[in-house]
């Protein structure tokens, strides 16, 4: 049982870090006077209003309202609690926490070394690589793959000769080769893990490494690639392969080319387009998108161009857009993969990269196109076959974007509506928890049967749109609700605060079963318009109804004050109710 960190720890760490240059390693800051500014990392904008000051060490969002210090900024960024943050800081700070249980301390300090020890093999190897004789089988494959030595020196390339040479070098620097073994690097019997390949270091954003995938070198050898073990220090579907060398330039072209192999990434980088990483040894995952999201909010995906590559993109796709990112897809054509397509483009290879740039369809024209590939739409069969793919196509994104794909797949496809209205037991084969039973639509059977409210109406909107929450919460407060729909929006308003949009569907198994059985049925049947205008309508309307009937309750209090005769309380309840009878006016002027 981890004991609470103690009040020192954070004012310690406090002391230690600085706000300023925790916050860029998130956002672009620019200086402005003594403060900063810059784009909010929590809520969408344009023009920035995230401001920090160094003096106090605070940050405020005039867009979202956030505020805090260094920890309740970490916290939020990397969706962790007050003692994660602590945690993460206190390493940056080099803080001892004292008050880890002694499992938690043992695993901290084990991670560190096996850092350090992965550092030291990243340049062990590319030593050898380019100043040792050894290293001559990797000089030459990287020849032949023209990685040309720059390219190859930015990613920190290397090679891991045969033999223990590895394990010497470890002893010569009096280091544990006990944590070689824990860190993936070398084998029980002292051998090296990657002998005989060149090895690739996978670093995390900010250049650690934290594991390596190694290329054989010999022709004789039946598994080409081979990865590092999962360890203390490296979680698979966790790290952007190149986000250290390409972050920069995503932030300068405000999007990311996502591959799928590191050699794909490495021949991109020499030819110019810094701006691509690659999900490093796995489909891309949810944490995955969510580091990317920090940098970026489209991603230009490049997979390979067979079959299995065409579904990672579409994976990907769908991925990518439940994080409210956008995407577009390029198909390398005559290639197997973007290495091979730049590789064989040679000089030309900006050029013929530009040309498929400006091609690539967006992440949902691309999973349209590919469902209609191969049949004939003037064939009224394939017709429907085509709009079935379709609406499995369209019912897999979120709620909020459905009604302008189907719009759209309406006009690409030249087919009347009904062949694309997404059937009920199709919306259940999406893989989201749904309700058993549904109405057909969100107006005849909106929420279980009970009869539709505006705060029903607005409930099931944010269900569907959390992010329509940022304008909601300050339009009105939980008790302008009725009593019955208070309980629900304050918790969806805190899954919100703590999770952001993807936090209901995590939370949401904890709600009561009412509530759950509410939001359950707004995802499989989503109210008309899903849309913020409308969910600030909604709440303009209920806070009118709220002050309307506040109005008659001081009506029917006054007029109980009158028979009483108490002078004093009939005087205050005519000032309120003229007050309120005022704004009630005024809200329905502009209403
Ligand atoms: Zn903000």
């Amino acid at each position: 049982m981890p004991t609470p960190a103690s009040d020192d720890a954070f004012a310690e760490v406090k002391a230690k870090v600085d706000l300023v240059k925790v916050v860029q390693e998130y956002v672009r800051l620019t200086k402005r006077n003594k403060d900063f500014w810059g784009l909010c990392p929590f809520h969408q904008e344009d023009s920035p209003s995230f401001h920090v000051n160094p003096q106090r060490q605070s940050w405020y969002c005039f867009g979202c309202e956030r505020k805090g210090d260094v920890f309740t900024f970490v916290e939020l960024i990397e969706k962790t609690d007050k003692r994660g943050a602590l945690q993460l800081l206190a390493e940056r700070a080099g803080v001892e926490l004292k008050k880890l249980s002694p499992e938690q301390k043992e695993r901290t300090d084990l991670r560190r070394r096996l850092l350090t020890l992965l550092k030291l093999a990243a340049q062990y190897y590319e030593y050898v690589l380019w100043s040792n004789p050894a290293g001559e089988p990797g000089r030459r494959l990287l020849e032949s793959r023209r990685v040309g030595e720059e390219t190859a020196k930015r990613f920190q390339l290397g090679y891991a000769p045969a033999g223990r040479g590895f394990a010497e070098y470890l002893r010569a620097k009096k280091r544990s080769l006990a944590d070689a073994q824990e860190a993936g690097l070398m084998r029980r019997d002292g051998t090296d893990f990657f002998a005989e390949r060149l090895v690739i270091p996978i670093r995390d954003e900010r250049g650690q490494p934290l594991a390596f995938t190694a290329r054989t070198v010999r022709a004789d050898e039946q598994r080409k690639y081979i990865n590092s073990p999962e360890t203390p220090a490296y979680v698979k579907g966790r790290v952007i392969f190149g986000l250290d060398l390409a972050r920069d330039e995503i932030a300068r072209r405000g999007h990311a080319v996502l591959m799928e192999g590191q050699f794909d990434v490495i021949t991109a980088h020499g030819a110019g387009i810094t701006n691509s990483v690659a999900s490093s040894g796995t489909a891309l995952t949810d944490d995955q998108v969510r580091l990317l999201k920090r940098f970026t909010d489209e991603l230009l995906l490049v997979f390979d161009a067979d079959r299995a590559g065409r579904q990672a993109a579409q994976k990907a796709v769908l991925l990518a857009a439940a994080h409210q990112m956008r995407t577009r897809v390029a198909t390398v054509a005559d290639a197997k993969d973007p290495d091979e397509f730049l590789r064989a483009a040679g000089a030309e290879a900006a050029k013929r990269w530009e040309e498929l740039v400006a091609k690539a369809p967006s992440g949902f024209e691309f999973g349209m196109e590919d469902a209609a590939a191969g049949l004939n739409l003037s064939n009224p069969n394939h017709v429907e076959l085509a709009a079935k793919r379709l609406r499995e196509w369209i019912t897999q994104f979120p709620p909020a974007l459905q009604e302008d794909y189907r719009e759209r797949a309406k006009r690409w496809m030249g087919v009347s509506g009904h062949l694309l209205a997404a059937e009920p037991d199709e919306r259940r084969a999406t893989g989201r928890p749904i309700a058993p039973r549904a109405g057909k639509n969100g107006l005849e059977s909106p929420s279980g049967g009970k009869k539709m409210t505006v705060g029903r109406y607005l409930l099931q909107l944010l269900a569907v749109r959390p992010v329509a929450f940022d304008r909601v919460r300050t339009k009105i407060t939980p008790d302008e609700l009725d009593e019955e729909d208070r309980g629900i929006y304050v918790r969806m308003l805190e899954t919100y605060e703590r999770g952001g949009a993807s936090g209901l569907e995590k939370e949401l198994a904890g709600y009561p079963a009412e509530e759950q059985d509410l939001v359950r049925r707004a995802w499989a049947a989503p109210p008309p318009n899903v849309d913020e205008e409308v969910a600030v309508e909604l709440a303009d309307r209920i806070r009118l109804d709220h002050m309307r009937g506040r109005h008659s309750g001081i009506i029917r209090e006054l007029s109980e004050a009158e028979r009483g005769q108490d002078s004093e309380r009939v005087a205050r309840l005519e000032a309120e109710a003229r007050e309120l009878g005022r704004a009630i006016a005024d809200m329905e002027r502009r209403g």
